[in-house]
């Protein structure tokens, strides 16, 4: 969380209260350690919430001006799309917080410091356990409600609301899903991991199709493909498909067992078999019956029982309603000089650095704004 504080002298002077005891935690965690900060397929289309306003944004602050930024400052991250196509990682977080560091070495910084609320009468008065700072302006980055044991909270909402905005619906997102009894099938492959495509209801009428890895785990199912999947994700069905850009009839012939034919690992073969009470034979003795039940794999459809909740998911989706936001400087439009960027905000991005690149370039136009 940023404000710029109050002073009738030295009128820009500049300062920083963060609830944790350094700047930058969440980047640290990020990316299992490495960052990944932006992803070179970058568009509005990664996006949940309103996308003729990302739109405009990138067009102010892209993906190359991120890298262009990152590489002046010494920061150089690599395209490295393993897990998730496009993505950019850096050699370490750590460059990244070192990078800010030196950048606010000469900001006042408030550490261990907890906003508990802001009022205003003619400025703005910031309260924390410590003390009350006052402010001509306040920004408000202090994200969503999820990895809480990082210091999230919800003040961000609690202001935003305070000051007459309303909240779209915050809820776990990039988050593992659980499975209900007829799926617990995939507790037992704990640890295992399959290259798939998922199709999750986007909106009434569009399927988002997701492709990448998907990681069996003790409670459901997790991995990057799961994660963008949670991020579109409300109620009802999801479909998979074990077998993308293959045509299963092809593995349908000759004299190997099932487990054999089928270029999945024989363990989750064996595991989906149990599931659908067939016995592993011999391919060719299959009746028609029998081949139309493995085809399922081309299309499993199931509800998942919920996901694993704000404590695991990396985001939150939902947030401050992005029409009550000026889209140039992130000001709201209900009170002068408050403003709000990153995943306070209605927008969310899937995995694959399009929540920090949001962050990055919310934070751009409003300074450039300030
Ligand atoms: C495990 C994990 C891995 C992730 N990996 C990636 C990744 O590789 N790529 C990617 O694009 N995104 C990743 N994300 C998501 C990304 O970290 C966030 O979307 C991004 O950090 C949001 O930036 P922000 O500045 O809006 O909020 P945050 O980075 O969450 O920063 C908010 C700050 O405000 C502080 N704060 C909150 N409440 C208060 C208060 N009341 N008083 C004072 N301070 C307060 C918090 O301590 C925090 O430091 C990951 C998230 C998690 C949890």
């Amino acid at each position: 969380m940023f404000a710029s504080s109050y002073n009738k002298r030295k009128y820009k002077k500049v300062c920083i209260i963060e609830a944790n005891s350094r700047i930058g935690e969440k980047i640290k965690i990020s990316g299992g350690g490495k960052c990944n900060i932006t992803n070179e397929l970058l568009s509005s289309e990664n996006y949940l919430g309103d996308r003729n306003f990302l739109e405009e944004l990138f067009r102010t602050f892209s993906k190359d001006d991120l890298l262009k930024f990152l590489n002046k400052n010494n920061v150089f991250p690599t395209l490295d799309p393993r897990l998730t196509k496009g993505t950019y990682f850096c050699k370490s977080s750590n460059d990244v917080i070192s990078m800010f560091s030196l950048l606010t070495k000469t900001v006042k910084k408030y550490l261990n410091t907890n906003v508990l609320d802001i009022d205003f009468s003619g400025h703005f008065k910031i309260h924390t356990q410590n003390q009350t700072i006052e402010a001509k302006k306040v920004i408000l980055a202090s994200g969503g409600l999820s990895y809480s044991k990082l210091n999230a909270s919800s003040i961000a909402y609690d202001i935003a609301e305070k000051f007459g905005h309303s909240i779209i619906k915050c809820e776990p997102a990039l988050v593992g899903l659980t499975v209900q009894k007829e799926q617990f099938w995939f507790k037992n492959l704990s640890g295992l991991s399959v290259m798939v495509d998922v199709f999750v209801k986007e909106s009434a009428k569009e399927n988002k199709k997701v492709e990448g890895s998907l990681l069996f785990t003790h409670k459901g199912c997790s991995g990057p493909v799961i994660l963008t999947s949670s991020l579109y994700w409300k109620k009802g069905k999801i479909t998979i498909d074990f077998l993308p850009k293959k045509n299963i009839n092809n593995f349908l012939k000759g004299n190997k067992k099932i487990s054999s034919a089928l270029p999945l690992p024989k363990r989750f073969i064996q595991e989906f078999l149990v599931s659908i009470n067939l016995e592993d034979k011999a391919v060719s003795s299959l009746n028609r019956e029998e081949k139309e039940k493995l085809k399922i794999l081309k299309h499993y459809e199931f509800s998942p029982a919920g996901n694993f909740g704000f404590s695991k998911a990396e985001v939150t989706r939902g947030g401050i309603n992005t029409d009550e936001i000026n889209h140039r400087t992130f000001e709201s439009l209900k009170q002068k000089n408050l403003y709000f960027i990153g995943e306070c905000l209605d927008i969310t991005g899937e995995l694959g650095g399009f929540n920090f690149q949001f962050a990055f370039s919310s934070a751009y136009s409003c300074a450039k704004n300030l």
